[in-house]
């Protein structure tokens, strides 16, 4: 039996939960109830990555594979920066690598200067230890994703209301087959290369009509093109991947994206 088209059926679906990324929070979270008995051998590992509120502290180890694994020594994204708020932080899932933290800064301020938005909006990174969640996403887990809005930041600080309540605008037109023009920018377009230009990035998921937009207006150097890979969901937000950082043994890396640009009709026409 050939077990390829089920294991790709497996993957998708465990990345189709991302789309969780824009429900709502609340500004009054309710606490967890504690667990019963937290040494179960048979409690789910979320169960416990999902009660912790602080990072391991120490050096910083990414143990295990983007959707099965787990980050000591994270950092925080400040919720607030010059370019950036954090959105929904009620889940506080605002942590992640140092390298993805820089990277996140550095992006904001590019997303300033070369797409002319306010700053960007930032969703889910990981939890404090990383690791598998309650809600929504199946990779996340190592401090090395983070999710970050197709809505530029307004220009004003949010409420934290706001950050609870607020929706993203959604990019796809209703057919599923193109963009919305009358959301999508040439500005998300920048924001998207920017973020697939820089060299830690490995992947970046958008949805398959995102990327069908991509490839059409893409002007100038492509290269990064092929960082850029479909998925479902994704068509409020994008999907930053960054490469398991220099130093990191326990870290398990995925093959780099094939060197094409993913923009043949045949290469699209799996998703539509
Ligand atoms: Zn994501």
């Amino acid at each position: 039996m050939n077990l390829r088209p089920i294991l790709l059926l497996l993957l998708l679906s465990a990345f189709a939960t991302d789309a969780l990324a824009q429900d709502k929070g609340s500004v009054d979270p309710k606490p967890l109830p504690p667990l019963d008995n937290p040494n179960d051998p048979k409690l789910g590992a979320k169960e416990l990555f999902g009660r912790k509120v602080l990072p391991a502290t120490g050096q910083t180890r990414v143990i295990g594979f983007y959707a099965k694994g787990c980050i000591a020594g994270a950092e925080a994204l400040p919720i607030d920066g010059e370019t950036w708020q954090v959105m929904r932080l009620s889940r506080n899932r605002n942590w992640a690598h140092p390298e993805m933290v820089a990277l996140l800064k550095r992006l904001a301020s590019k997303a300033h200067k070369e797409a002319g938005w306010p700053g960007i909006l930032v969703g889910d990174m990981s939890q404090p230890r990383g690791g598998p969640m309650l809600t929504g996403h199946a990779s996340h887990q190592v401090g090395l994703d983070a999710d970050v809005w197709l809505t530029p930041m307004p220009n004003r600080q949010l409420s934290r209301e706001e950050r609870e309540e607020m929706s993203a605008v959604m990019m796809v037109r209703p057919d599923r087959l193109d963009i919305d023009p009358s959301t999508w920018t040439p500005s998300h377009l920048a924001v998207i290369r920017a973020a697939a230009e820089e060299p830690s990035v490995q992947r970046i998921f958008v949805n398959a009509a995102i990327k069908k937009a991509l490839c059409r207006e893409a002007k100038g150097d492509r290269g990064w093109l092929s960082k850029v890979r479909p998925m479902y969901g994704h068509d409020y937000h994008f999907h930053i991947r960054i490469k398991c950082p220099t130093g990191s043994g326990e870290c398990e890396s995925q093959p780099e994206p094939s060197e094409g640009e993913g923009c043949n009709a045949n290469d699209l026409a799996f998703w539509f």
